[in-house]
């Protein structure tokens, strides 16, 4: 049995705490604000998991694992943080998400239905949609509700034996030692090490410096009385053409909410949580094309958060010494915490190469 230390207590840094402790390992937990951090990336009322990834086939496939991962943490859990709500991509022009989205699960043989545009204007009566819309859906999808699922992974790690330290910042990591110096000067070692430091690893993890780390942030609504069935009724929008504007409705105790890609922009991941006035608005106004209404919208709250990405959209795995490193987590890494964790640990335990593990995390 290993001693593995983990920085970070994200859905990836608990996730890979879980994963070891089942296979009997010692394990630290080194996270530098409380556990679970709301500061964290992995941290807001819900997540969107899906099987549609436009013409990302890797990633398509990697979901029906994910939810097998998912499936093995409700039953530790003892509770599911998951509703089946479906997802749908919605068709504005040839070749954009939807169309990409079709061809995919036609190749990968996922079971899935195409809703033409009367079909369509009965299921999400609150979009515009012209004769030739049509909608995809495919698979199990919906929200994970994810700071359920984080306060649930730290409660359930710490039963396991995990080592929990929380608000404990480490300065910088060994890879070769597989040991970290925190910012007290002390020094704590182990035979292995996992760096899960989300949008903060480049600070630690050099190969990681110089990737971008973006700022996001969501907006949750009240949708107007005439609407509301069909927002909290039907299924998530993950893409509406190629606008880049998704939804997750507002089930099991959560609001609706809107986020769209075009919104995020490069950021310190220290910069905060706090909203300037005014952004509930314009990320609203993203949606104002494609959604009837948009005016009647109420803007409840702005949830922002940080994580690394390139251009690439793929994520990325580090690894040099004893030091496994995930990053390039996105805004789409929570639906496979579960399933990183569990490769990261099968990785350390030789069960898995690294290069496979690093293949495997870019979708190829
Ligand atoms: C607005 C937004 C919307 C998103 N939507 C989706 C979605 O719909 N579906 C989806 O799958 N994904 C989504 N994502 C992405 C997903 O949330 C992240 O990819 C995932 O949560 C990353 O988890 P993580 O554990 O790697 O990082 P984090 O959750 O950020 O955790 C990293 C932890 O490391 C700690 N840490 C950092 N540096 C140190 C240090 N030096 N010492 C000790 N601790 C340290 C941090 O405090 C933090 O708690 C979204 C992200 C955002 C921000």
């Amino acid at each position: 049995m290993a001693r593995i230390i983990i920085v970070g207590a994200g859905v990836v840094g608990l996730s890979t705490a879980r994963a070891a402790r089942a296979k009997g390992h010692d394990v630290v937990l080194i996270e530098r604000g409380p556990i679970p951090n709301p500061l964290a990336s992995s941290w807001d009322s819900h997540r969107m998991i899906r099987h549609h990834y436009g013409d990302a086939a890797g990633y398509t496939v990697m979901v029906h694992d994910a939810f097998d991962a998912w499936d093995r943490l409700w039953a530790d859990l003892g509770a599911t943080h998951f509703v089946d709500t479906g997802a749908i991509a919605i068709a504005e022009k040839d070749g954009d998400y939807a169309h990409r989205t079709l061809a995919t699960f036609r190749s990968t043989g996922l079971q899935h239905d195409v809703l033409d545009a009367a079909a369509l204007s009965v299921l999400c009566p609150q979009y515009r949609l012209t004769d030739e819309s049509f909608g995809v859906v495919g698979g199990r999808a919906g929200p994970l509700f994810a700071d359920r699922i984080v306060a649930g992974l730290a409660d359930l790690v710490a039963r396991m034996g995990v080592e929990l330290m929380p608000d404990t910042t480490v300065a910088t990591v060994d890879p070769a030692a597989a040991s970290v110096t925190l910012a007290d000067g002390r020094t704590i070692a182990g035979d292995a090490l996992v760096v899960a430091a989300g949008a903060w690893g480049g600070r630690l993890v050099p190969a990681f410096a110089g990737h971008p780390v973006m700022r996001q942030a969501l907006c949750y609504v009240t949708p107007p009385p005439a609407y509301a069935k069909a927002w909290n009724e039907g299924p998530a929008l993950v893409a509406y053409g190629d606008n880049g504007g998704y939804t997750l409705p507002g089930v099991c105790g959560t609001d609706l909410k809107f986020g769209y890609g075009a919104h995020r922009r490069p950021a310190d991941p220290d910069g905060g949580v706090a909203s300037p006035e005014g952004e509930a608005q314009a990320i609203l106004a993203g949606f104002g094309r494609f959604v009837k209404d948009i005016g009647a919208y109420v803007p409840l709250r702005v949830q922002v958060g940080y994580y690394m990405m390139d251009t690439s959209r793929r994520f990325r795995i580090e690894t040099e010494g004893r030091m496994i490193a995930v990053g390039n987590c996105d805004g789409q890494m929570f639906k496979f915490g579960p399933l990183m964790g569990e490769r990261v640990i099968a990785t350390i335990e030789g069960a898995v190469s690294r290069p496979d593990l690093k293949s495997w995390a870019a979708g190829e």
